[in-house]
């Protein structure tokens, strides 16, 4: 019998690169035929053999109130009914950028876009074009989206400027983009005191999460505050992942720092593209109409991503949202770490808000070097025992998981019965 998500996929890479349209999809890194989805509800979705998943990785973030929600839908269905999209304002924009001004730490304006790429791209051109400066700094691991000035790895000294990770990006791009180590104040502190006020901006993501699961330390962060600060820097906190996830108020209310610009994603489209910067509004006055620097999207602010967005921000703020999800999620990593370790593995589990790591170490990793001393090829091979279980976890070693709301007790405890077994097996 032909198993439909094998046909799908050997359809799908007649006419598409590698048969995805995101490289993650494709199974590279655990190997295997990646399922195609054909519904979801709530934790689950569906394959197209009709195989339910327990999903963790809600599409990599947005569906924090579980799939298909009734009060999400029914939004868009109604928002959908009004047309599609106008290329002209409309309220439920503005109720949105109230909105998130209401919620997020220090964004008093924010420009809404379609995807997180956009938003830390037009977040550093904004930065740039702040402080008349070229330099940027980012962290190995990591990841701010496809911009050409971020995809950029370490070079070889501290004050060398970093190669591309992508054909494609000319290295007169690169050469602007500093890459030092995660969780390494000592570094950022040896840069800045040589080419500081060279620095237009710092972007971090201050919860990991491309890198599997890093926390970033209280003091790596209140550094780079202090020397943005000190030296005219801009400081971007990458939220796309993080916000709205490890909290209401993302990694800024967790830190109790304040980043000048804020970059949001995921969660705040609901499932829909909606991606959003924001941050000081001496900043933001920057931005074109009003400022020189430019930036546009035919469907930027789109009304039916609003709506999806809009609801379900609605949903996270209902009394008891955030300690929900985060106790679901400990309990999942508990679990998880407790079987591993029952089994005899050098295995464990982090959790910040709804978000996840699982590591085959015997520490959580701080650093992208500990990270990649972890050992993927069990990794992997757990990851296709779950599958096989109904357990669908991120499929890369690299990758942070996700929990929704939808996630109860049963889901977790059928999730760590499932782990048991798969450790049994491994
Ligand atoms: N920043 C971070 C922290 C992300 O995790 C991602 C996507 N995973 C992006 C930016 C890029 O967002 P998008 O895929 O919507 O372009």
């Amino acid at each position: 019998m032909t198993n439909k998500n094998e046909t799908l996929f050997a359809r799908a890479q007649k006419t598409t690169p590698g048969g995805v349209n995101s490289p993650v999809r494709a199974f590279r890194s655990v190997g295997g035929t990646p399922r195609f989805i054909t519904r979801a509800e709530g934790a689950y979705f569906w394959d197209a053999e009709d195989q339910r998943y327990i999903d963790y990785i809600g599409s990599w973030g947005p569906a924090i109130v579980g799939h298909a929600h009734p009060d999400v839908v029914q939004a868009v269905q109604e928002a959908a009914a009004r047309g599609l999209s106008f290329g002209a304002p409309t309220e439920g924009e503005v109720l949105m950028a109230e909105e998130i001004c209401h919620i997020v730490p220090g964004v008093e304006q924010i420009r809404l876009v379609s995807s997180g790429t956009e938003a830390t791209m037009s977040a550093l051109r904004l930065a740039r074009g702040a402080t008349k400066r070229d330099k940027i700094i980012k962290f190995e691991g990591c990841y701010h989206g496809h911009a050409d000035s971020l995809l950029v790895k370490a070079g070889s000294g501290l004050l060398t400027f970093g190669n591309p990770t992508s054909a494609g990006v000319p290295e007169d791009f690169s050469k602007h983009t500093l890459v030092l180590d995660y969780n390494n104040s000592q570094q950022l502190e040896d840069v800045f005191q040589s080419i500081g006020d060279q620095i237009a901006c710092i972007i971090v993501e201050p919860v990991a999460g491309n890198m599997n699961l890093i926390r970033a330390t209280p003091e790596f962060l209140q550094t780079m505050r202090r020397l943005c600060t000190a030296h005219g820097s801009v400081l971007i906190f990458d939220e796309v992942m993080c916000g709205f996830r490890v909290g209401l108020q993302g990694a800024q209310a967790l830190f109790g720092i304040q980043a000048d610009l804020v970059c949001m994603g995921k969660v705040i489209g609901g499932g829909l593209p909606v991606a959003a910067f924001g941050g000081r509004a001496d900043l933001m006055a920057h931005m074109a109409p009003l400022g020189g620097v430019y930036q546009a999207g035919t469907l930027s602010g789109n009304p039916v991503a609003v709506a999806a967005g809009m609801t379900t921000l609605k949903i996270i703020q209902q009394p008891g949202f955030y300690e929900q999800l985060t106790a679901q999620t400990r309990k999942l990593a508990d679990g998880l770490t407790a079987a591993g370790q029952q089994a005899g593995f050098d295995f464990c589990a982090d959790a910040v808000g709804g978000m996840f790591g699982l590591y085959f170490a015997a520490q959580i990793p701080d650093s992208y070097a500990a990270m990649m001393a972890t050992d993927k090829d069990k990794f992997n091979r757990f990851f296709h025992l779950m599958l096989d279980a109904g357990v669908y976890l991120a499929p890369s070693a690299f990758e942070a998981g996700f929990v929704s709301i939808a996630h109860d007790d049963a889901i977790i405890e059928t999730t760590i019965a499932a782990a048991k077994q798969a450790f049994s097996k491994l």
